[in-house]
């Protein structure tokens, strides 16, 4: 790569370079002490520590509470090739970790070094987000980027979430290159979900989840002919793989009608419409309804298999003791209708709880319905939405499978 013409320099304050140095590329506007004159919002800058030594280039945005996202360290160009080589990069990561996977998170932002940069693979077609304004300016050098590296079919645009206002960014939606009418078929671990690229949850389907449906399958085929019940269950992600490794009936719910449509499409697309049965109901209206029992009954568990995989209950700090109390009712519920020996598959998507906390409700439900379990496998996020350590914002998805042992 060529070496880059002078940069506009900011200079941070004193004790605020260690973060940089570790690896975190956000600088907030409370750490800058210097920003040279002129410098205009989306500007490549190089950025210096107090004694005016290189900590690298970033993007810069005065509107943005990050005011510099830091892209390298190292002196470089920040063009179509810088994008061709960092997305190459993450690409690799993919085919070391999810190998003969046709759909994933090809760059996932921070966890992929491309702070404020999403661009998911769904088999032939990639849908983009750029939540920064930076990244935003740079959209012809990374769809061009992409073009060269995946010639797909078409390349969509899903900005329209919140986070682009905090940038001085409008929402947009749309197609960028090539053709693309209606939902795609895009292949997971070997079933077909259909999914509407253009207006679907997140930017189609949960990628996030896709080596945890395998595993929880193979957990769930440990027990044949098992009884499964997928809440939350969207498209049938988890309960398309239960049906396929053996269960013998697979209930889904999912207050929304349309995901249940779409679920019920999907289950006979892959000839298991004979095992599944998707309902469209609040998941917590219908567990306490299943649970109500009269003063000296005890509820009759019905399943072999849970799976909760709940959305994020909480988008902040403030909000996560109701959050926790949410995370506790489904477990109480769920853990009553498992019968004993039976397989608790839960997750918990929220970033502001952590997983040490997340299995501290599970047992306070467990002690509550006087049920011991065995932690049988830990889940993370799958590969392609990598976790960094050194920057915690990239850890978020945390899961267990436990074994109800009584
Ligand atoms: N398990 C799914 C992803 C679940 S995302 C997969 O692997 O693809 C969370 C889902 O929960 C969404 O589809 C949303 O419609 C649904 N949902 C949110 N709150 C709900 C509630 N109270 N009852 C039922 N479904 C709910």
């Amino acid at each position: 790569m060529n070496t880059p013409a002078a940069l506009p320099t900011v200079i941070l304050k004193p004790r605020e370079a260690d973060r940089i140095v570790a690896g975190h590329p956000w600088i907030y506007a409370g750490a800058i002490m210097f920003v040279a004159p002129g410098v205009a919002d989306g500007d490549v800058v190089e950025v210096r520590d107090h004694r005016k030594h290189w900590l690298g280039i970033g993007l810069y945005n005065s509107k943005s509470k990050i005011t510099v996202r830091l892209l390298t360290p190292e002196h470089v160009t920040v063009d179509q090739a810088f994008f061709a080589t960092r997305i190459r990069t993450a690409l690799a990561v993919r085919q070391r970790h999810l190998p003969g996977a046709t759909s994933f998170r090809v760059v996932n932002a921070e966890g992929d070094f491309l702070s404020g940069l999403i661009v998911d693979k769904y088999d032939d077609v990639l849908v983009v987000q750029t939540s920064a304004l930076s990244m935003d300016l740079r959209k012809p050098m990374i769809l061009g980027a992409l073009k060269t590296l995946f010639n797909p079919r078409a390349i969509v645009e899903r900005n329209e979430m919140a986070a682009r206002k905090f940038e001085g960014l409008p929402e947009a939606n749309g197609l960028l290159e090539g053709e693309l009418d209606g939902p795609v078929t895009v292949n997971l671990n070997g079933l077909k979900f259909e999914t509407d690229l253009r207006a679907g949850h997140k930017t189609g389907l949960y990628l996030d989840q896709q080596a945890n449906y395998q595993r929880t399958a193979e957990l769930i085929a440990l027990t044949p002919g098992a009884h499964v019940l997928d809440c939350f269950s969207f498209l049938g992600g988890f309960a398309l793989h239960a049906a396929r490794a053996g269960a013998a009936r697979v209930h889904g719910l999912d207050q929304s009608a349309d995901a249940i449509t779409a679920a019920t499409r999907n289950a006979a697309t892959n000839q298991l419409a004979d095992k599944c049965t998707f309902e469209a109901a609040n998941v917590f209206d219908w567990l306490k309804a299943q649970t109500a029992v009269g003063p000296h009954e005890k509820v009759i568990p019905k399943f072999d298999a849970i799976v909760l995989d709940p959305p994020s209950f909480t988008r902040n700090r403030a909000s996560v003791p109701d959050a926790l109390r949410g995370y506790k009712e489904i477990h109480l519920r769920a853990l009553k209708l498992l019968k004993p020996g039976g397989l608790l598959a839960t997750f918990c998507c929220s970033h502001h709880v952590d997983s040490v906390t997340f299995q501290n409700v599970i047992l306070s439900a467990a002690f509550d319905t006087r049920r011991v379990l065995r932690r049988v496998t830990t889940f993370t996020q799958s590969p392609d939405h990598p976790c960094i350590p050194c920057i915690p914002e990239t850890e978020y998805l945390k899961g267990y499978a436990f074994e109800v042992v009584r």
